[in-house]
């Protein structure tokens, strides 16, 4: 279902190839290129930005009735579903992930877009408790131009999940994709185009922008027409972001990285545990910012457990997002899976014991790809740095703890705060655990199950502010509050 792949930009609702150097796009199950994409200029971005204002301006879409913006919104999302299976398969061919994954994200992707037609429709101003004199109201207006920066894990979810919201909230956006992976944004972008033009919209309300972040990224950060950048990838880079948009005092909001624990109490359902344990670190390849990167386990449970583990995890399939049968496909870039190989080097120099894994999978299947074996470490202290940074591939640290308070303490020991999984029967336990880890979400027997209706949104350096909800469109507007006189009484200093 692959069609010949895009590597056009779209600058201020016109196609062309960036003005900028090419960049390879390639497949990571074999290495083989998929396209070349030209990066944008930070001249391209200001016309992008300067477009983009006038676009937001424009009476057809300031003033477009909240159901005709819906309407525009259900009609992303029907040709999101009616070319669903080449924008999975362009996703599986320029991240590696599994078919599966990415079908589920592409049908994720048009949800995002009817939810928030919906919430469109039913979302109100207020009128606030006016005194006698007038009455105060509370509105909310769009920002004007937004920027929506994304990393190359999930591109058609996130992208998703920002230009929903940001477009019904009345802005015009500027999207870029991560270098790795602008396929399926530019894809996204082209039928996003079809239903402006359908509607009769101006078409420089969406720019698709690639390139690198520290040209096209900053230029859309730094220029003085875009009114807020949401922001998802690493926390580094997020970091440098928020410093960027202090100087012209912009909000930003902020998903960056995790390290989340996986918790295993004493009377789990072991079967259900070992499953979820897994699929919460192992899906994607662990390259998803919430994957349960840390396991903790009862001392009492933890050999049996993670025995059981090793056994299971072993017998993964490893190989390309392409076949049916795979469970952990490749990492997005052999530069990727070299950085997770070092971490896994490091964590044998800091001592750990590598119980499976921890090298490249051999045989011709994997020639070319940038694979790696799902791999289970312990045996580390819980400062080792293999135990604090983000590794952002298929590798799981375990570590047993003692009692609550040991499991708490342990838990919470790191600068990240997004996302927890507890495995247990006792509903009292799972419910004070989860109110004391510092965590955005807490699955309990469950992970990485998601809601578009649930907010979405990292504590402590995983984060600024939340995404998703029917306060997600919120996330784009200003808030403005109205005084109406209504007294015909004389006002203090009349005359
Ligand atoms: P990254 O921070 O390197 O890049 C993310 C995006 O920012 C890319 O488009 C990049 O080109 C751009 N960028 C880089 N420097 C920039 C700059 N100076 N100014 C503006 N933009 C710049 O992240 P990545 O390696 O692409 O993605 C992996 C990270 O994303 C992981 O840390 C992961 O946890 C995080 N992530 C977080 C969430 C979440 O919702 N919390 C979801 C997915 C991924």
């Amino acid at each position: 279902m692959l069609r010949t792949p895009p590597d056009e930009a779209l600058v201020a609702g016109r196609w062309r190839r960036g003005g900028g150097a090419p960049a390879q796009s390639l497949d990571p199950a074999t290495g083989s290129p998929l396209a070349t994409v030209h990066a944008v200029t930070a001249e391209e971005v200001a016309e992008a930005a300067r477009a983009g204002a006038e676009a937001a301006a424009e009476p057809v879409w300031r003033d477009l009735l909240p159901h005709l913006r819906a309407r525009f919104l259900h009609r992303v999302a029907t040709l999101i579903d009616d070319d669903a299976e080449h924008l999975a398969a362009l996703q599986t061919a320029d991240t590696g992930k599994a078919l599966t994954e990415t079908r589920a994200l592409v049908a994720s992707a048009a949800g995002t877009f009817r939810y928030t037609a919906a919430a469109l429709e039913t979302a109100e101003d207020a009128l606030t408790p006016s005194r006698g004199a007038y009455v105060t109201m509370s509105v909310h207006e769009p920002i004007g131009v937004v920027g929506a920066i994304n990393p190359w894990n999930s591109p058609v979810a996130s992208d998703a999940q920002k230009l929903a919201p940001a477009l019904a909230a009345g802005n015009a956006v500027l999207l870029k994709p991560a270098e790795w992976t602008p396929l399926v944004s530019l894809a996204l972008g082209r039928l996003i185009s079809t239903a402006l033009a359908e509607h009769g919209l101006p078409p420089a309300l969406l720019s698709v922008l690639p390139g690198p972040g520290r040209i096209v990224g900053d230029a859309i950060v730094r220029d003085p027409r875009v009114g807020k950048v949401a922001f998802t990838g690493g926390t580094a880079t997020g970091r440098a972001l928020a410093r960027a948009a202090a100087d012209k005092l912009m909000p930003v909001s902020l998903e960056l990285g995790g390290k989340s624990p996986t918790i295993v109490l004493p009377d789990a359902d072991v079967e259900q545990a070992l499953a979820g344990v897994m699929f919460g670190v192992f899906s994607s390849s662990g390259q998803s910012c919430i994957a349960g990167s840390r396991l903790f386990v009862a001392r009492t449970l933890y050999d049996d457990f993670v025995g059981s583990l090793v056994e299971r995890v072993r017998k993964l399939r490893v190989g390309p997002g392409t076949s049916p049968d795979t469970q952990v496909a490749p990492l997005v870039h052999p530069a990727h899976r070299d950085s997770v190989a070092a971490y896994v080097d490091l964590a044998r120099q800091e001592g750990a014991r590598v119980l499976c894994g921890g090298a490249v999978p051999e045989g011709p299947a994997y020639d070319g790809g940038a694979y790696y074996l799902p791999t289970v470490l312990d045996g580390l202290p819980g400062d080792a740095r293999t135990c604090q940074e983000e590794i952002f591939g298929p590798v799981l640290v375990a570590l047993p703890y003692d009692d609550e308070e040991d499991l708490v303490r342990q838990a919470n020991n790191s600068v990240y705060g997004l996302a927890c999984g507890i495995w247990t029967r006792d509903h009292r336990a799972a419910w004070r655990i989860a109110r004391r880890i510092e965590a955005g979400t807490v699955w309990i027997n469950t992970y990485k199950q998601f809601s578009i209706s649930t907010p979405f949104g990292g504590m402590k350096e995983s984060g600024l502010g939340r995404e998703k909800g029917r306060d997600g469109i919120r996330a784009y507007q200003r808030q403005k509050s109205l005084y109406w006189g209504t007294s015909t009484a004389p006002l203090p200093w009349a005359g």
